[in-house]
């Protein structure tokens, strides 16, 4: 199958293997039916800056469906699929499952292994799943997860049973919440959150609270430092990785007689704007005599993050935050200004720098986008435990 991580520079591209992951889902049972579409390389938070197409929000088509794996996250949204993947570095399961109203997991980093995933942030990068449920995607978390001897970065911890880990000793129900200690991460919900949102996570805190578990305010006081140490760190990355690009080992080649030229002119027709604008950032900020004031900075603040969700988690076992700022953007209001997109991932960006896992759930549905009626069930209550016949 082509695979161009929504590039032009890989128009025509056909690997001549399957990533990891994908091989799992295969030996697990499951039927693979087609490739998504995302911002080109996972570089955006809408889905528009990919090569190809620009895909709609199922629930309101002049709505984007978040990004950068926002074809997935539709797909599963507009039940053409039960589950998919996608890859997210700095936000980009998480943002489109809340901007589409779908579950969306980002594994902690290692988890599942990254062989066959196209590189954006090596240091960030972690392939996640959507799903309609929380079960749905348990089950695939299942699938994908464990070492694999291709990836020097994937874990050697044991993968316990997503699923069974959701269930009661009894088997009648959810695991209960009773003694769960939750925070709500203050920084999350100040000023530039729309109204809906903060009501909606503090709806949710209080039903947390109804089912049992103990609630109580938490705080990552590193939060907002966060968002620009994340885009200097993947810029910074990604300038690198895409080096591979050239025009020789793979997809499109301008074809010219100096080496150089061919290296140059591949790039310049093959790469979009925006990833060419991220090379710029991220070369500029590894160069000599910058170094020091952007990315070891910017290593220093992650170090912080880290440090603060530790803080956080001693306290509690759970944190709870919005996914984004807002609701599903309007299709072409961010796409003029990249500042505004990039502040809209002020919520996902830290647990990449920190490589924990999280999980994004459908809390209330803000900006005019309604549930489908029926779209929850009592998690334990019906599922299948293997992938057989998952689409
Ligand atoms: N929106 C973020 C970015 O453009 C995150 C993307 C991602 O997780 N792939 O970098």
């Amino acid at each position: 199958m082509p695979s161009t991580g929504g590039s032009r520079i890989l128009e025509g591209y056909r690997p001549a293997f399957d990533a990891t992951a994908v091989q799992r889902l295969r030996e697990s049972g499951a039927i693979l039916i087609g490739k998504t579409n995302l911002d080109e390389f996972g570089m955006g938070s809408t889905t528009e800056g990919s090569g190809f197409q620009v895909t709609a929000n199922p629930w309101d088509v002049s709505r984007v469906p978040g990004g950068s794996s926002g074809g997935s996250a539709a797909a599963v949204s507009a039940r053409q699929c039960v589950v998919s993947l996608g890859s997210d570095t700095g936000g980009s399961v998480r943002q489109p499952a809340s901007f589409c109203g779908v579950v969306g997991v980002k594994p902690t980093y290692g988890r599942v292994s990254r062989f066959g995933l196209m590189a954006y942030a090596s240091s960030l990068d972690a392939i996640g799943c959507f799903g309609s449920s929380v079960v749905d995607s348990a089950i695939i978390l299942n699938a994908i997860s464990g070492h694999d001897r291709l990836d020097a970065t994937s874990s050697k911890h044991d993968v316990p049973d997503y699923v069974t880990e959701l269930i009661s000793t009894d088997n009648m129900g959810s695991k209960p919440l009773k003694g769960t200690r939750v925070g709500v991460i203050r920084e999350t919900l100040g000023e530039g959150v729309e109204g809906e949102i903060i009501s909606s996570i503090q709806a949710a805190a209080s039903h947390l609270e109804e089912l049992g578990a103990v609630v109580s305010e938490a705080s990552l006081p590193s939060f907002s430092l966060g968002l620009p140490a994340y885009y200097i760190l993947a810029t910074s990355e990604s300038s690198s990785n895409l080096s591979r690009y050239d025009g020789i080992r793979y997809g499109k080649q301008v074809p010219e007689d100096e080496l150089a030229s061919l290296y140059g002119n591949s790039r310049a027709s093959g790469f979009g704007c925006e990833v060419k604008m991220r090379i710029l950032m991220g070369t500029y900020a590894l160069s000599a005599g910058y170094y020091d004031a952007y990315y070891k900075r910017a290593q220093q603040v992650r170090s912080l993050v880290q440090r603060s969700f530790k803080e956080a988690l001693d306290e509690n076992h759970i944190l709870i935050s919005p996914a984004a700022p807002s609701a599903a953007y309007m299709i072409g209001e961010k796409i003029n200004d990249p500042l505004a997109m990039y502040a809209g991932d002020i919520m996902t960006v830290n647990v990449n720098l920190a490589g924990l896992p999280a999980l994004v759930v459908p809390c209330g549905f803000v900006g005019g986008l309604s549930p489908l009626p029926g779209r929850l069930f009592r998690v334990g209550h019906v599922f299948e435990r293997t992938l057989k016949g998952h689409r």
